[in-house]
């Protein structure tokens, strides 16, 4: 933070693994305490968050708690304070001067102001931890691989597979756990690992790509991943629509069990 007309220069760290929208409101939030504290007359807040100031032009009990905080503040000083909004890195000079402060700040040794993480911050930050205590594990584990091999960082919170029945055979295939040969002979409820029809190993790559009797399936497959221009995989069909829905409704109206 730097108030030219003060010659006032702050820097902090803050506590790691804070999003940068809680950065740049924590910024204003300071600002808005060094006016009231020191009475400064006819203030100008100058951010280059865009999302910083949108959240103070709207009035929502679902803000973040620190806009709620900031507008207590300035309901009780005497001075209007004027929020304004700059694009980044247009040359301003103050705003360049500040900005080399919040990147020395990053040297300090410690952190020496921490800042409360909102809801969506411990969300962010919860996630992050488990994706990667789930990616550092997958080499020790003996199940998941596939499902790990598609999901990386974890299956999107977007997706929405609908009807429940759609997603519980999706969700078979992709965790390579469902009712064709291979994996119900491993677990003693099928004589043999092998297709009935092909005679090979009949597992989730054969059922979608290579089995004669399903030919027809990996036709629609093969069709939708063209006009898609993009190469047939499992990671491909199994991640994403029209794919998702062409081997549920194959699955469906072909009464397999899976
Ligand atoms: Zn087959």
């Amino acid at each position: 933070m730097y108030v030219p007309s003060l010659n006032v220069r702050l820097s902090y760290r803050l506590s790691d693994g804070i999003h940068i929208d809680m950065v740049e409101l924590d910024a204003i939030f300071s600002a808005i305490s060094l006016i009231s504290v020191h009475h400064i007359s006819n203030p100008l807040i100058i951010t280059d968050s865009l999302h910083a100031v949108t959240a103070f032009s709207r009035s929502s009990i679902f803000e973040n708690s620190l806009v709620h905080i900031c507008r207590d503040i300035v309901a009780n000083i005497d001075t209007s304070i004027t929020l304004l909004w700059v694009p980044s890195h247009i040359g301003l000079i103050d705003h360049n001067f500040v900005d080399e402060l919040a990147k020395s700040a990053l040297d300090f040794p410690s952190i020496n102001r921490v800042v409360a993480f909102d809801l969506t911050g411990i969300c962010v930050l919860l996630k992050d931890h488990y994706i990667n205590l789930w990616n550092s594990s997958v080499p020790k584990l003996s199940a998941g691989r596939a499902y790990h091999t598609l999901f990386p960082n974890g299956r999107s919170s977007s997706e929405n597979l609908k009807p429940r029945k759609k997603d519980t055979t999706i969700t078979r295939l992709r965790f390579n756990n469902c009712r064709l040969n291979k994996y119900m002979h491993k677990i003693g409820l099928r004589t043999s690992s092998l297709c009935d029809t092909c005679n090979v190993s009949e597992d989730v790559a054969h059922f979608l790509f290579q089995c004669r009797k399903h030919a027809s399936l990996t036709s629609l497959l093969q069709d939708a991943a063209s006009a898609a221009k993009h190469s047939l995989s499992l990671a491909l069909v199994l991640s994403q629509e029209p794919f998702l829905s062409i081997i549920y409704n194959y699955i469906s109206v072909n009464n397999i069990a899976i």
